[in-house]
């Protein structure tokens, strides 16, 4: 099969919404007038960001979701995205699953893929979405005050949890593990809240990297500190962990290193004034996504954590690094 029979099999199809898809030197995209347009990308690399023997099928699911976490970070509404793609090799039954997974979820979101990149190179996954909003109602991460109370959405720590186990570093039953690794590798966007939130929150964030750490984006683009309440975030712990089964089997610790720490959630971190709390209620319920509110945003810079007394609670909890 050359590159362009592997484009054109797996990769093109009619475009509804863009104005040229795939087969030309550009894609052409008809925003709709008035709107902005919101881009971000994302790369995921063999061996880093996926294991290589995963299920093509989720793989291609997720490489898409983690870019769509980010338009529904900023409130965006997906239009269209880009594939640039190295392949080993040509495998049409791995090209199919991650086809499959890939176009599924974009077809969901009405996402269209119109172009992109095919090599071959060690297997790595370069997306690029293009989103669009209302002009000047972006969520952005500068603009918390204090004061705003800080919420975090659906549960956090699960897909941690799953990778701990994948490597063998802890165990877990296989219900629990089969729901942490679902999270991990079929993670779910959280797009109808973002653009919920639009006209609501002060600020957001997608939680790709751990909750403390994503919260420390908004703190520092903001100018501002935070106290966050660990009972709360407690709240939040995996799913998977609930279980009796699997949460007396781990270590208490652990399970707040992942719930605050972990990375690779996909939810999203946002901040509104408290006279908007109703309002916060709303769009979480007309979005069906559940949201807790955490903390709030203080002048004072830096990140404290206080127990259920508000004491102190000591913050070692690091977020992911790519290169530490
Ligand atoms: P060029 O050499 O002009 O950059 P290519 O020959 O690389 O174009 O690609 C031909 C067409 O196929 C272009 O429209 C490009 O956007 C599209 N394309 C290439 N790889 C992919 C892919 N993995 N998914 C979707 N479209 C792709
Ligand atoms: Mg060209």
């Amino acid at each position: 099969m050359t590159e362009f029979e592997l484009i054109a099999h797996y990769f093109t199809r009619p475009v509804r919404r863009a104005a040229l898809g795939v087969g030309d030197d550009c894609a052409l995209l008809l925003p709709t007038p008035g709107m902005q347009l919101a881009v971000s990308s994302d790369m995921l690399v063999a061996g880093r960001h996926f294991f290589a023997d995963v299920a093509p099928e989720r793989l291609g699911h997720k490489a898409l979701a983690v870019n769509l976490s980010d338009l529904a970070a900023c409130g965006a509404r997906p239009l269209a995205f880009t594939l640039a793609l190295a392949l080993p090799c040509v495998d049409p039954a791995w090209l199919a699953g991650f086809a499959r997974g890939l176009l599924a979820l974009a077809d969901s979101h009405g996402c269209e893929l119109v172009g992109g990149d095919t090599t071959r190179g060690p297997l790595n996954i370069c997306i690029t979405v293009f989103g669009e909003l209302p002009a000047g109602q972006a969520l952005l991460r500068s603009g918390a005050r204090p004061g705003d109370d800080i919420y975090a959405s659906g549960s956090l720590g699960d897909a941690r949890l799953a990778l701990l186990a994948l490597q063998g570093h802890i165990a877990l039953p296989a219900e629990p593990l089969a729901r942490a690794r679902q999270r991990l590798e079929l993670p779910t966007p959280r797009l109808a809240l973002g653009q919920a939130l639009r006209g609501i929150a002060s600020s957001a964030v997608d939680l790709s990297d751990g909750l403390l750490g994503d919260l420390a984006h908004i703190l520092r683009a903001s100018g501002v500190g935070a106290c966050i309440d660990t009972r709360a975030t407690s709240q939040l712990m995996a799913e998977s962990a609930r279980e009796t089964s699997a949460s007396s089997a781990l270590d208490p610790e652990l399970l707040r290193q992942c719930t605050l720490a972990g990375g690779d959630d996909y939810e999203l971190a946002f901040t509104a004034p408290p006279a908007l709390r109703a309002a916060v209620a709303a769009a979480a319920q007309a979005s069906a996504t559940p949201v807790a509110r955490i903390g709030a945003v203080q002048a004072e810079p830096g990140l404290r954590l206080v127990d259920a007394q508000g004491q102190p609670v000591v913050n070692r909890y690091a977020s992911f690094d790519h290169f530490q």
